[in-house]
């Protein structure tokens, strides 16, 4: 939404969607006319507000999402880091995370187009979720691809998917995971275009969606921005939000693009950093740190690659973050030097999850669990760029991660999380998170 409020079109939003080396539009010819088509309807009506779509969509993210979402004091964290901490929370959105703020533009962008039929691919189930929030809102049919591994790992979810009333769609092609899930909804799109759009859920794809998504996101900063001016009396010096495909991050950056504002992109450094050649597996989804170029999902980007430029299997114990590739703008202004990547590592993650829960009374998706990792990890006495005013973008809550948490604990030390006797005595943990109990204090 940078445009309408700045006058006239982004000049960020480069015709051909080429961030320097990256983004671009490598799509079968099939899928060229819904390209084009949605590429007109970004420019019409989300760029130049045709038919008053901004505002549309502006009151409804007011009155359906739940907008402005606050900037909060972190005093807690202020006092442990010895720094002002604000927090943008996103996670008391809709639906509980950053990720309404797309799906809501795009569903009501596909009926401006006069499309009556919505798809979308999901992996953790939270872009499905929010996508088929946004379509009942709207009164849309809605189908949600996802892998047969991910509908089995992700049961919640996908109730909530149906429980909105959208179909769920099982793909049992490769590993039935993220990856072939985008490819099925690309596929089913190319056939469909006419009366279809589909919903991307991140600041990835061809062009126009990475600039899309981002305008829609870009709502994060520019509430924030205006905030901080108001409550603080000044601009932070940095803003720290976690990166998997990129969506929040970029929406928490936007706005202070052309301030002297510090961005810290924290990605999700797994279990260990760079990838397994011999076993063709990353350890990590931290491809803004660690990626190669290629192309992935009809754009140009950094991806987590073999040498033969095979797609290596992710991993992070946030399902969200755990994709192989990133948005190709991201990747560019990390190339540039405007934002720097920064990894944080599962451990540190879940350590963290568990602070800021005791620590402020906010239970942080294990995807934001990250970005307050790396505030820990510079407390420690590590390079601070950070400042004295830090906002960081709480992208979501962490209720649907409650069940790996309590899973992921047990395996490990973890110096802050609860004892969990009370429930093992009273026979509510079973044998392998029994364990999780002896660890706590
Ligand atoms: C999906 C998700 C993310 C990761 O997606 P981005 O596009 O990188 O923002 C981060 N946080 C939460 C809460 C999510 O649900």
């Amino acid at each position: 939404m940078t445009a309408p409020t700045e006058g006239g079109r982004s000049a960020r939003t480069e015709a051909d969607g080429k961030y320097g080396a990256y983004g671009g539009q490598y799509v079968p010819e099939a899928l060229m006319p819904a390209i084009e088509e949605l590429t007109d309807a970004y420019e019409r009506y989300v760029l130049d507000n045709e038919e008053g779509f901004i505002d549309e969509f502006r009151r409804r993210l007011a009155d359906f999402g739940g907008r402005p979402t606050p900037l909060q004091r972190a005093d807690q964290l202020s006092a442990r880091y010895d720094r002002e901490v604000y927090l943008k929370r996103e996670d008391l959105l809709h639906g509980g995370a950053h990720k309404l703020n797309n799906a809501l533009g795009q569903v009501l962008l596909a009926q401006y187009m006069g499309k009556d039929r919505i798809i979308a691919e999901t992996g953790a189930g939270q872009h499905g979720t929010a996508t088929a929030m946004a379509a009942a809102h709207l009164d849309m049919p809605c189908e949600i691809y996802m892998g047969e591994t991910d509908i089995a790992r992700q049961r919640p979810n996908v109730f909530r998917i149906r429980t909105n009333g959208a179909e769920v769609v099982p793909v049992t092609t490769g590993r039935g995971t993220l990856k072939e899930a985008i490819s099925e909804t690309m596929r089913d799109w190319a056939g469909t275009v006419e009366n279809t759009h589909y919903v991307i859920g991140s600041i990835v794809g061809p062009h126009p969606f990475p600039a899309l998504v981002r305008t829609f996101q870009s709502v994060i900063s520019e509430e924030a921005r205006r905030q901080a001016r108001d409550r603080i009396g000044r601009l932070p010096d940095s803003v720290v939000a976690c990166a998997g495909g990129g969506s929040n991050t970029m929406g928490a950056f936007d706005a202070f693009r052309d301030d002297d504002v510090a961005l810290y992109a924290v990605e999700a450094g797994g279990s260990s950093l760079g990838v397994d050649q011999d076993r063709g597996v990353a350890p990590n989804s931290a491809s803004l740190s660690t990626g190669t170029e290629g192309v992935l999902h009809g754009a140009r980007t950094k991806l987590l690659q073999d040498g033969d430029g095979q797609i290596v299997e992710s991993h992070s114990v946030s399902a969200g973050l755990d994709y192989a590739g990133v948005g190709p703008e991201l990747a560019h202004l990390v190339d540039r030097g405007q934002v720097e990547p920064v990894a944080v590592d599962d451990d540190d993650a879940l350590e963290a999850f568990h602070r800021l829960s005791q620590a402020e009374g906010i239970i942080p998706a294990l995807e934001t669990a990250h970005a307050f990792g790396y505030l820990e990890t510079v407390s420690e006495g590590q390079a601070d760029g950070l400042g004295e005013v830090v906002l960081v973008n709480v992208s979501g809550r962490g209720d649907k991660d409650l069940e790996t948490v309590l899973e992921e604990t047990a395996d490990r030390e973890l110096s802050v999380a609860p004892n969990m006797d009370v429930l093992r005595r009273a026979g509510g943990l079973g044998g392998g998170q029994a364990d999780a109990a002896d660890q706590g204090e």
